[in-house]
C-alpha cells in the first residue's frame, strides 16, 4: 500500500459515508482489525465441523480473521451495506405455503451482486482517490476471506442475530455486504449493540433445525448449505423438511421481528427475473440445461449448477401433493444420466406414489 499526506480523516470519514449513500450503498461504517472473540469463535465452529464441505472457511488460517494479514498495511475497514428486497416481489410466505411452487432466496432473485456492489466500492475508492490522491485499499465482496458480520457490527452496522445474520435497527436483515480494506488511519464507528434479547424465534423456525444454539449454525443442516453448497447427495433425513425451498432459504430472517423494518432495494438489477419469485415447481423442472444457463446467466442461481438445481427441485416435487403432472415431471427425468438426480427423483417418486396411494 502506498502512503500519503496527512488529510482531516474526520472529515473524510463522513464523506466517504455520504459517497456511499451516492452511490447506492444504504449505509456505510469504519472500524477497526482486531477480531479477537471472532476469531475465537470462528476457531470453534469449524473444530465442530459446522462448515461441512465448505472447506474454504478452513483453508486460510487465521487471515479470514486478520484483515491486516490479508491485506498487509490494512489498518481499518471500510464496510457497506446494500438493501436487496425487490420491492413487488411475491411474498414469500405465500410462496413458501404453496407447496407447487418453488421457493427462490430473496437475495437471489435478481442479478448478482458481487460484480455490481464491487464496482460500486472500486467508486468510492476513486472518489477518496480524487480528495486526498493515492492510497492503498482493496474491495472485496464475498471474494476473499473475510469475516465480514463482524467487521461490520464493529463498524455499526448492525449485530449479529442469533441466527448468524447481521440485523440492522432501522432496517432488518436482508441487505448485502462489502468490505474497502484501507491502509488509511479513519476514525472508528461505534460498534452496533445486540437486540435479540429473548427472542428466539429463528431458532424455533428452521426447517431443519441447523440453529443448534444462538449464534451457533451448523450449516450441514441449513438449507442454504444443502441447497447450493453441497455438490452430492441431500441427507435424506432432510429432505422433507425442505418442502418446497429449492435454493437458499428465509425463514430465519422471515420470522425476525426485526424485519418489520426491512427496506426495499433501490437499485433495478435486484428486480425478480424469469418470475422466479413464485414460478411454478414442474415448470422449472422441465428447463433444459441450455435454458438453465441462458436464464440464469448474472444471477446467482447458477452456483448451484443444473444437476444442483434438478437436485433441489426433485426433493420439493417429491414434498409437493400428490398429482398427475407431478408425477410425469419426474418419471421424465427418472433416466437423467446423473446419479444425483436419478436418486432423487427415486425418491420423489416413492414419495409422491406414497402419497397418492395414501389420499
Ligand atoms: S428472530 Fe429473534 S433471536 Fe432470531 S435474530 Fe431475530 S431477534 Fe434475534
Amino acid at each position: 500500500m502506498s502512503t500519503h499526506s496527512q488529510p482531516d480523516y474526520a472529515a473524510l470519514a463522513s464523506d466517504i459515508k455520504r459517497w456511499a449513500r451516492e452511490l447506492g450503498f444504504a449505509e456505510a461504517g469504519i472500524s477497526g482489525v482486531t477480531l479477537g472473540q471472532d476469531e475465537q469463535h470462528l476457531q470453534s465452529w469449524l473444530k465442530d465441523g459446522y462448515h461441512g464441505e465448505m472447506e474454504y472457511m478452513a483453508r486460510h488460517g487465521n487471515r479470514r480473521s486478520r484483515p491486516d494479514e490479508l491485506e498487509p498495511g490494512t489498518q481499518r475497514v471500510i464496510s457497506v451495506r446494500m438493501d436487496y428486497m425487490p420491492p413487488g416481489t411475491q411474498h414469500a410466505w405465500d410462496v413458501l405455503g404453496d407447496a407447487e411452487a418453488g421457493y427462490v432466496a430473496r437475495y437471489a432473485l435478481g442479478r448478482d451482486y458481487h460484480k455490481l456492489m464491487r464496482n460500486r466500492l472500486q467508486k468510492l475508492a476513486e472518489r477518496i482517490r480524487g480528495s486526498i490522491g493515492d492510497f492503498g485499499y482493496r474491495a472485496y465482496v464475498d471474494s476473499a476471506p473475510v469475516l465480514e458480520k463482524a467487521l461490520a457490527r464493529n463498524a455499526g452496522l448492525g449485530w449479529i442475530g442469533k441466527h448468524t445474520v447481521l440485523i440492522n435497527r432501522q432496517a432488518g436483515s436482508y441487505f448485502f455486504l462489502g468490505e474497502l480494506y484501507t491502509n488509511l488511519p479513519l476514525p472508528i464507528d461505534v460498534a452496533a449493540s445486540a437486540h435479540c434479547g429473548t427472542c428466539r424465534k429463528c431458532i424455533d423456525i428452521c426447517p431443519t433445525q441447523a440453529i443448534v444454539g444462538p449464534y451457533r449454525l451448523d450449516a450441514r443442516r441449513c438449507i442454504s448449505y444443502l441447497t447450493i453448497e453441497l455438490k452430492g447427495s441431500i441427507p435424506e433425513e432432510l429432505r422433507a423438511p425442505m418442502g418446497n425451498r429449492i435454493f437458499g432459504c428465509d425463514d430465519c430472517q422471515l420470522i425476525c421481528p426485526w424485519n418489520k423494518f426491512a427496506q426495499d432495494a433501490t437499485e433495478p438489477d435486484f428486480a425478480p427475473r424469469h418470475s422466479l419469485d413464485g414460478a411454478k415447481l414442474v415448470e422449472l423442472f422441465g428447463w433444459s440445461e441450455a435454458e438453465f444457463l441462458q436464464r440464469t446467466e448474472g444471477m446467482a442461481i447458477r452456483r448451484t449448477g443444473y444437476e444442483g438445481w434438478l437436485r433441489n427441485i426433485a426433493v420439493a416435487l417429491g414434498n409437493a401433493p400428490p398429482s398427475v403432472e407431478v408425477l410425469s415431471a419426474l418419471q421424465a427425468r427418472a433416466d437423467h444420466p446423473s446419479e444425483i438426480v436419478r436418486e432423487h427423483v427415486a425418491w420423489a417418486l416413492t414419495r409422491q406414489q406414497a402419497a397418492a396411494s395414501a389420499a
